[in-house]
């Protein structure tokens, strides 16, 4: 497998390089909004560690991102009205990995409401800010 690539967007995002609109933030992991969403709160949780996808992350690392993936799809299903919540993590180009650093997708889902296709609308930046105040908010509190 190839190795970790330091330059990768959200290694970028981790070193305050770029900016995002971030949910939530402890010693071990980042969360912040998906900048082009498959639905409303599309979020994206990784690791502060780096690993290129779940093949090479250790087990104690992904316990860190496992743990803040639930308790952000148990705030995010109430506060977005959602029906469901999917979670998805690619690994590698053939399962339609883009960014090398690993990121859960945790996407709220509404019952008979297709997902938008993968990276192809950038959001409204206001309503990403506003979704991002109110679920920071609400892991804040939760
Ligand atoms: P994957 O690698 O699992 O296919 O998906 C990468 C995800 O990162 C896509 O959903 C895409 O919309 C998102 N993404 C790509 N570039 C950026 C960025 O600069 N900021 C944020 N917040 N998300 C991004």
């Amino acid at each position: 497998m190839t190795a970790y690539d330091t330059n990768n967007i959200f290694a970028k995002i981790l070193r305050g390089e770029i900016p995002c609109f971030k949910v939530y933030e402890n010693d071990h992991v980042l969360a912040f909004l998906d900048i082009m969403p498959r639905a409303p709160g599309h979020t994206l949780v990784i690791p502060k560690a780096p690993a290129r996808n779940l093949l090479d992350i250790t087990e104690a690392d992904f316990v860190h991102v496992a743990r803040a993936t639930r308790l952000i799809a148990r705030v995010a299903m109430p506060l977005f009205k959602a029906d469901g919540i999917m979670i998805v993590q690619f690994s590698e180009p053939a399962s339609g990995q883009e960014v090398y650093h690993l990121h859960m997708h945790v996407i709220p889902r509404f019952a008979g409401v297709a997902l938008l296709p993968p990276a192809t609308v950038k959001a409204d930046m206001a309503a990403l800010k506003e979704q991002a105040t109110l679920l920071a908010a609400a892991l804040k509190d939760g």
